[in-house]
């Protein structure tokens, strides 16, 4: 049943409000955003013409997210002042409770309204720890803005499209998601809180017939450099690099946008390899199938200097749990899984930060630098690009941010075994001067490297008591690892944000 009618104050078509919590509602005939007032509908002006995503979910869908049934009511398509675009579903939960649900990464945010004051925007900062009654502490993970661009169907907020919106995501221990919209800033900020999940928990009924098609065909990319097929094996794919010529290309614009140089080293695993990790990562998911779909170089300090670190990144995915990483580092093999801001207590950074009890130590701050890419990455990846990242340790295990003035990103890294990687992915050992493990587990770093290593070695060892009081008990292995590892890649433009988070 309809709670507000009348027609198009444009095209003059009828205009249904389905939800007693919209605003607005973009008019499927003429796309121009109708916004209902207490008196009559009004006219805000056309959105963008975008092609929509194949998303799992779509305007129309009937659903139950951890048995609580809810209405996707619209869509918004918003732009990153980064450039890409990102989308956010509007959705009313319990027939009445109006909320977002989004995806980022593999990860899904769902939140609804609550009736919480907002914190004054200008004290947000990331890693700024958030009261939200009495739904506990939060943790900024993200402040930024995005221009509503385009959407379909009803939304809760009135604005002209090509206005720009200011939201803050935050996270909490457990799972715990939160979004403050600030809107255009003329209208109260509105809370919401929720959970980070992922797509397993929904139980969707799609409105079927007319799924958008997607944006991009995965398989039908080619090299605009050299003309060789450019596999896409993931939706989220931004950038891609041609294992023939090295030319990178836009995967949305289609367009070759940077060249490398030829002379690197070859990936140690083949790109669209599948395996099986026999270990657990950081989120408790064990048994998934990854697929490796991209590789990257990186390197800390001044190159020829004695302070050079390289080391090397696998890009790993799966549909249902998203991106991983495999981060070869002097010889040893880090299995990366991202988390969110709020499961990091940063207050007593630089000198530790804890998740939950465990602290860890400060080992590296420093930028690091994006030296090569080949295959495909879901951030506009460039070489060159440079990001501030800090490790922090505990034994085997690691957890590293980076972040720029919007955005920081953690990640966690534990040791996993040689073997498990060359059994699940074919993982051949090469001479590498970028972290890979050389035959017979023996460095081929430069002497004044191994000079390096071993005096950060002592270092660590020599820190190891201390670290171990802190952190409970266990915390003595020491990995002896000595260069930066990597972390999640959100930051750079890469991550947009939203209500809901992406
Ligand atoms: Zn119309
Ligand atoms: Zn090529």
């Amino acid at each position: 049943m309809a709670v507000a009618s009348g027609p198009c104050p444009n095209c003059g078509s009828p205009i249904e409000f389905r939800a007693g919590a919209s605003l607005s509602i973009v008019c499927p005939f003429c796309k121009h955003v109708v916004v209902r007032t207490d008196r009559d509908l009004r006219n805000l002006g056309r959105v963008a013409d975008v092609t929509f995503s194949d998303a799992a979910l779509s305007p129309g869908d009937r659903g139950t997210f951890r048995g609580r049934p809810f209405a996707i009511e619209g869509r918004l398509v918003l732009q990153h002042p980064a450039g890409g675009t990102w989308e956010e579903y509007y959705a009313i939960f319990d027939g009445r409770h109006p909320g977002w649900i989004s995806e980022a990464q593999g990860f899904w945010q769902v939140v609804t309204a609550a009736p919480i004051q907002a914190p004054r925007l200008q004290v947000l900062r990331p890693q700024v720890q958030v009261p939200l009654g009495p739904h506990g502490t939060f943790v900024v993970g993200e402040t930024n803005q995005g221009t509503f661009l385009s959407g379909e169907g009803e939304l809760p907020f009135a604005a002209s499209p090509g206005t720009r919106r200011t939201f803050v995501d935050l996270s909490a221990p457990g799972g715990g998601w939160a979004s403050i919209d600030y809107g255009d800033g003329t209208s109260a900020p509105q809370v919401f809180v929720g959970v980070q999940t992922t797509f397993a928990e929904f139980q969707v009924q799609p409105r079927g017939g007319d799924r958008p098609v997607a944006k991009v065909s995965t398989q039908a990319i080619t090299c605009g450099n050299c003309g060789a097929p450019l596999p896409v094996l993931s939706a989220g794919t931004e950038r891609a690099a041609c294992k023939h010529c090295n030319a990178l290309t836009d995967v949305k614009l289609q367009q070759v946008v940077a060249q490398q140089g030829k002379a690197r080293e070859t990936p140690s695993i083949e790109l669209g390899r599948k395996g099986v990790l026999p270990v657990a990562d950081a989120r408790g998911v064990i048994g998934a199938e990854w697929t490796v779909l991209g590789y990257v170089e990186r390197s800390t300090g001044e190159r020829f200097s004695d302070e050079w670190f390289g080391w090397q990144e696998y890009l790993l995915y799966n549909v249902q749990h998203g991106y991983r990483w495999l981060v070869f580092d002097e010889g040893m093999v880090y299995y990366v899984t991202p988390l969110a801001a709020g499961d990091i207590d940063a207050s007593r950074a630089p000198t530790f930060v804890r998740r939950g009890d465990i602290h860890f130590r400060q080992r590296n701050a420093q930028t690091a630098r994006v030296d090569f890419v080949l295959g495909e990455f879901y951030w506009k990846v460039e070489v060159g690009e440079t990001v501030w990242a800090e490790d922090y340790e505990h034994g085997r295990e690691l957890v590293s941010s980076e972040k720029n003035a919007n955005e920081i990103s953690w990640s966690h890294g534990v040791v996993i075994p040689l073997q498990a990687v060359t059994q699940a992915f074919g993982f051949t050992p090469k001479a590498s001067a970028y972290g890979g493990a050389a035959e017979g587990g023996k460095s081929t770093a430069s002497p004044v490297i191994l000079i390096v290593i071993i005096v950060l070695v002592i270092l660590v060892v020599g820190m190891a008591s201390c670290a171990t009081c802190l952190g409970g008990g266990s915390g003595s292995e020491g990995s002896g690892s000595s260069s930066s590892s990597g972390g999640f890649r959100g930051v750079g433009g890469s991550s947009s944000g939203g209500f809901g988070g992406k």
